[in-house]
Parts: structure tokens; C-alpha cells; sequence
């Protein structure tokens, strides 16, 4: 998410920031402007280059806009309308509003709307909290939103934009990462700092768990609604974020790096060359070489040009698909004892899949070192983890596993180490199990998807 107020060129911005997130999310994306008397957008499936063109910005006029790229969890939300901002009209006035997170109690609190009459287009949560906002009586938006939010369980930031204001919210857990930052006179507020700086853009701070933001032409207001503890998303660090990103004070490279250095002091192996999967393992790779002083190679290379729209029609193509995507490299690789390193470990695939295309290419040995513990729990948080019944590390020992993928070996980061390098104010309850907020019962475990899903067919 991106969100600017106060700047001429707020959409042209808006774009080059999506452009710099585009890796949160590759199903769609849209921008809604403000001009101080309407809201307009455009949105669409697809990527952020596919959708807007420079006709399409030069439409797009105001001074203060928001966008998203959007990122579904296993398909269920796919589809035209739920791509954000969703924009709602009304004769009082315009709301645009986008969100990244997921709501534990989305679909009751979608039930009791709908049992007081309201009808909704999407099945996203970002409609839900729309609703709530227009459906509490209080006079002043600031405190409708506030009202929405004191209903909201889980994991989420908003961005909301009216013609006369721009509003942040992050959960009192700050689960998802949302920083703050000024561009001249104007304010910018995205989930990741990479947005600041391709935008030439100042890093003020992180925006706290359970603080409000809101920013119009008189300036900034901010109060944290709710006690507050951060509890961010430890899978930012490990995939999720740009290397270049600053999060919670630590840049993300950095920390990739110090968790593959981790790893090397606590699963050292005898190898010829260490590679990376790329593009999210590199760092952690680069740092467990530089520990073990092995010469850090590109064994792997990546094709720039497929990306996750590639069509995949049967299952030996399928196959086809990941050679296309990552090829090895012989003259690396060959004759040689490969330690590989990738960032995490959920369904197995990508460690089976590279393992063997090392091995095909000649590799003599082939250890899998994954630079984050094994994922044994379910994320309820917006997180594409899915039941537990597909979290291979859930159901099989060590020993299973490194069969299963077909390495000569398999180590993982423990949780120790993790905390150790990343420090406290941590989710790790993919890792450990300990999930930072209540998970209602119904969210037991391998259930989450059929609760996902049920009613919306
Ligand atoms: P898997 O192949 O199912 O074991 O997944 C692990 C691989 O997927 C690693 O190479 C990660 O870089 C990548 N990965 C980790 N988390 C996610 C996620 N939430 N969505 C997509 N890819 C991911
Ligand atoms: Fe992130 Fe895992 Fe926590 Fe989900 S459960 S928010 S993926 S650390």
C-alpha cells in the first residue's frame, strides 16, 4: 500500500511507489485520486505496468492519492472487484479504502452486516470495514473509523482517502509493516520503505501498533487507539520484504545476511560452493558463505522474464515451468558439494524441485540449509500459508524430510537463533505456534481454508 497527501503529482508518485512494491503482489492493482472535491480511480488485474499507462496517470489528477498491489490468498479473493482501493460513493461524500492484512472475524462481521441490510460486491475485508465506517452514526469520520476499528480482530493496516483527508491505521499487534514519511510539504505513508526512496522520499519512523493517522491540509494528527505491543510479521524479514527496505530499524538485507550467518554457527557443512535460490535467499546465502569462508557461487539462474501469471497447463509441463524459471548452473556446480540455501520451507517444493536441478547438473552433494525455522502452524494473518495439512515440516521428522526432497542433507535456523538475530517484537507463530492475538475456535487447525471460503460461493 501507498498513500500521499499533499503533492501536484500525487498519482505519477503513487505509480513509481507501486512499481518499488510490486513484489507484495502480482494479481492487481489500482490508484484512487483526490483533487479536494472528487475521488476517481483505476484499477485492474494484472501488474502495475500491465494496468497504468502514462495516458492513464496524466487522467488521474489531484494532490493526494492511495494504491495497492494486490496479493490473494490461494486465489480465494481473485477477481476484478476485489482489487483495491474499492471506491463507494455516496451523497455525503467519497471513500476510497485499501488494506493489507487479514481480519480473524471478517465473515461474522460480514454476517451481521448483512443481516442489518447491507449488500456487498467483494468478498474482501476492505468492503467489511467500509460499512462499518458508514454505518455507525457518529458525526465526524475520524471517529466512525475509530468505531470500525474497535470491531476489527487480526492483522491489518488501511489506507483510507477522502476528498478532504488521508487516514493510516495499523493493528494493535502491528502485525503488518506501515512506516510514515515526508516528501517536501507532503506526507507518504507505504508498507515498505523501498517506496520513500524510489520517490526521493524522507523515512520519518515506523507507524505504531493501534495508531491512527490522519493527515489533511491542516496537517497531521496521530493517536495510538488501543495499548500496544508490535508483534510484526517475522516473514517480512525472512521473504516478504525488498532486500533494500528498512524494517523496525534493521535493513532487510542485513538481516537475510545475519540469519544465513546463524545458520552457518549453527548447522556448518562441508562444502565446495554455497548458492542461493534466488532472488529472496540470496543474502542469507551470501552471509552463511561468508561465516564458513566457502566461496559464495551462482549456481542458480532466474529468468527475468517469467513471472507468477506463467501459464502452466499440465503437470509435466509444469515441470518444464521450473526449468524455465531457474536453470543451474553446470560449470558451478558440477563435480562440486552444493550448499543451498533458501529462506523458508512450507510446502517443500522449491527445496525438492532445486535439489534435483543441482543434481541433474552434476552437483556431487547437495545440502538444503533453509535460513528460517521449519513452518509448522497455519498463518491467520494474510500470510499465503495455507492448512496445515500442507506444511510438509507439520507432518515429518527431519530425517522424512531431507528424504522427501532428495538432499544428502536438510538443516533449519532454530527459533533461538532467529530471535537472536532479529530480536523481540516478533510473530513467529508459524514457527512456534504461539499466535500473538486470540484465534477463534472455528480457526482450528486445517480448518482455516474451508472457513475462508465457506459462504462465499
Ligand atoms: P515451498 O516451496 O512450498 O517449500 O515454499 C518455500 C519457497 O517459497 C521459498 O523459496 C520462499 O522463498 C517462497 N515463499 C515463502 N513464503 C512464501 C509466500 N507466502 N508466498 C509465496 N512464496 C513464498
Ligand atoms: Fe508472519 Fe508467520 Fe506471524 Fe503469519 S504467522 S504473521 S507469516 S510470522
Amino acid at each position: 500500500m501507498f498513500g500521499i497527501w499533499g503533492h501536484p503529482q500525487a498519482s505519477r508518485l503513487t505509480y513509481y511507489a507501486l512499481h518499488s512494491l510490486q513484489h507484495r503482489g502480482q494479481e492487481g492493482t489500482g490508484i484512487v485520486v483526490t483533487d479536494g472535491a472528487h475521488l476517481q480511480g483505476k484499477k485492474g488485474e494484472g501488474l502495475v505496468t500491465d494496468i497504468f499507462t502514462v495516458q492513464s496517470m496524466a487522467e488521474l489528477k489531484g494532490t493526494a492519492a492511495i494504491g495497492h498491489v494486490r496479493y490473494t490468498i490461494g486465489g480465494s479473493d481473485a477477481g476484478y472487484e476485489n482489487v483495491q482501493p474499492l471506491l463507494f460513493r455516496s451523497s455525503t461524500g467519497s471513500l476510497a479504502l485499501c488494506h493489507s492484512g487479514h481480519l480473524l472475524n471478517g465473515l461474522e462481521l460480514r454476517r451481521q452486516l448483512e443481516e442489518q441490510g447491507s449488500i456487498f460486491q467483494t468478498s474482501s475485508d476492505a468492503e467489511v470495514v467500509a460499512h462499518l465506517i458508514r454505518r455507525s452514526k457518529l458525526p465526524a469520520l475520524k471517529e466512525q473509523v475509530q468505531y470500525a476499528l474497535g470491531l476489527l480482530q487480526g492483522a491489518y493496516a488501511f489506507l483510507l482517502l477522502t476528498e478532504r483527508e488521508l487516514i493510516a491505521a495499523l493493528d494493535p499487534k502491528g502485525l503488518r509493516p506501515l512506516s510514515l514519511g515526508r516528501l517536501g510539504e507532503a506526507w507518504v505513508i507505504a508498507s515498505e520503505s523501498c517506496a520513500f526512496d524510489i520517490i526521493g522520499a524522507q523515512f520519518e519512523r515506523d507507524v505504531q501498533p493501534g495508531e491512527l493517522i490522519i493527515v489533511n491540509d491542516q496537517g497531521i494528527h496521530s493517536e495510538v487507539l488501543a495499548p500496544a505491543s508490535r508483534n510484526l510479521c517475522a516473514m517480512e524479514y525472512v521473504y516478504f520484504a525488498r532486500p533494500d527496505c528498512n524494517l523496525g530499524g534493521i535493513n532487510v538485507h542485513t538481516a537475510r545476511k545475519e540469519l544465513g550467518k546463524q545458520l552457518a554457527r549453527e548447522c556448518p557443512v562441508e562444502a565446495d560452493v554455497v548458492t542461493g535460490v534466488p532472488d529472496s535467499s540470496l543474502s542469507a546465502a551470501i552471509g552463511y558463505a561468508e561465516e564458513l569462508r566457502i566461496p559464495y557461487e551462482m549456481g542458480l539462474v532466474k529468468s527475468r522474464y517469467i513471472g507468477r501469471t506463467f501459464i502452466e497447463p499440465s503437470p509435466s509441463l509444469r515441470e518444464q515451468g521450473v526449468k524455465l524459471k531457474l536453470s543451474a548452473v553446470r560449470g558451478v556446480v558440477e563435480g562440486k558439494r552444493v550448499a543451498l540455501v533458501d529462506d523458508s520451507f512450507v510446502r517443500g517444493t522449491t527445496g525438492k524441485r532445486i535439489t534435483r536441478l543441482l543434481k541433474e547438473a552434476g552437483a556431487r552433494e547437495v545440502h538444503l540449509l533453509i535460513s528460517s525455522p521449519p513452518i509448522r502452524y497455519p498463518c491467520f494473518y494474510g500470510i499465503d500459508t495455507l492448512s496445515t495439512e500442507e506444511l510438509l515440516a507439520a507432518h515429518y521428522d527431519l530425517a522424512e524430510l531431507t528424504a522427501l526432497v532428495g538432499a544428502d542433507s536438510l538443516h533449519f535456523l532454530s527459533v533461538a537463533g532467529m530471535r537472536k538475530v532479529l530480536g523481540g517484537g516478533l510473530c513467529l507463530a508459524c514457527f512456534t505456534g504461539e499466535y500473538p492475538t486470540e484465534v477463534p475456535e472455528k480457526f482450528e487447525e486445517g480448518k482455516r481454508w474451508q472457513m475462508l471460503t465457506a459462504g462465499r460461493e
